[in-house]
């Protein structure tokens, strides 16, 4: 039996996916005549409470051609520590929108909305402020929920700063699930919004962002120049309406699995802030990490070795209890000496 808890991408189209896929009608997309392309981002849109939405291959695409939209060279991006915009986007918002990321504290991926304000900058003399961009859930924090009322206060300050306020919100849904409200309660406050079908959503491939009519009508224009016009993507769409329609109510059990997962490391004796386990992510202090990710792997058991004694893992819906009780056989037996 292999366990892979490495990432939540790593699920694989089912059998009524795939058979979406087959049946999917196409057409060519750049035209704007793929019927399940269309139906996806219609659909997303109007699930995230938007006006429109834009279909692209990766998430980093979907946050990079947002950034370039809202932003001018020269300027600066709020971002809170650790955002994924920045830390594993690999500077492309500095090598396509000539704009850099300006850090605010962040604990547990969470800004105070006083601190956003703060880090606005107008002076002649400075790289003047032109986007905030949140991440929700925050995952270098360990896949963490902005509270609602430091979402209504960032909201708030964009307003009053005529900013724009972007959310990389690759799993946002997650963040719906833990909260338990209707996705758009967290949404709406955006004026833009990416969203990942194929992480805990489960799509083989695939990104939306959402926004404005206008907003997605330049969009285009950036996704085209990052090479992500694609033609028949209609096959990747239907995976990606299934995801979106199948894959939000699954959640919760990732949720309640993650929780098991940590509780359970902790009873061995590894260190867990289980303030941070708060959606589908266990972040633990795993001494000799590498080493030790290495011999769970040869039990099947997979997990993500992030620094010399930190290992992520990850739930998603095709780890089942049996799976999970595997994982947690593995990772806590004795080690051996
Ligand atoms: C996965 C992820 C993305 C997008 O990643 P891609 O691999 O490019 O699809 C963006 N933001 C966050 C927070 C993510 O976890």
């Amino acid at each position: 039996m292999i366990v892979d808890l490495r990432s939540d991408t790593v699920t694989v189209p089912d059998e009524a996916m795939r058979r979406a896929m087959i049946e999917a009608p196409v057409g060519d997309d750049v035209y704007g005549e793929d019927p399940s392309v269309n139906e996806l981002q219609q659909e997303a849109a109007r699930l995230l409470g938007f006006e429109a939405g834009l279909f692209m291959p990766s998430g980093t695409m979907t946050n990079q051609v947002a950034i370039a939209v809202h932003t001018r060279r020269g300027e600066e991006v709020i971002v809170p520590e650790g955002a994924h915009v920045y830390e594993w986007e690999l500077g492309m918002m500095a090598t396509f929108s000539g704009v850099v990321p300006r850090f605010v504290h962040a604990p547990l991926g969470v800004p105070d909305p006083a601190d956003l304000r703060a880090a606005i900058r107008r002076s002649i003399h400075q790289s003047p402020t032109g986007l905030i961009s949140l991440e929700n859930t925050h995952n270098k924090a360990g896949g963490t929920v902005l509270p609602l009322d430091v979402i209504a206060g960032a909201r708030e300050v964009a307003t009053s700063e005529g900013l724009p306020l972007h959310l990389d919100g690759a799993r946002v849904m997650n963040a719906a699930a833990a909260l338990n409200v209707p996705v758009s309660d967290i949404t709406r406050h955006f004026d833009s919004v990416s969203l990942c079908l194929s992480k805990g959503l489960g799509a083989p491939v695939g990104s939306v962002l959402v926004g404005s009519k206008k907003f997605v009508g330049q969009a285009h224009r950036y996704r085209k120049m990052m090479g992500g016009g694609m033609r028949q993507a209609g096959v990747l769409a239907a995976a990606g309406l299934v995801a979106l329609r199948d894959g939000p109510k699954r959640l919760g059990e990732d949720h309640r699995r993650a929780r098991a997962l940590a509780s359970s490391l902790v009873n061995a004796g590894y260190a867990v802030d289980l303030a941070s386990v708060q959606t589908n992510m266990v972040y633990a202090t795993v001494p000799d990490a590498a080493r030790r990710a290495s011999e769970w792997a040869e039990r099947g058991v997979k997990a993500n070795a992030l620094s010399e004694n930190s290992v992520r893992f990850v739930l998603h819906h095709q780890i089942t209890d049996e799976m999970l009780a595997r994982a947690i056989e593995v990772v806590t037996a004795p080690v051996p000496a």
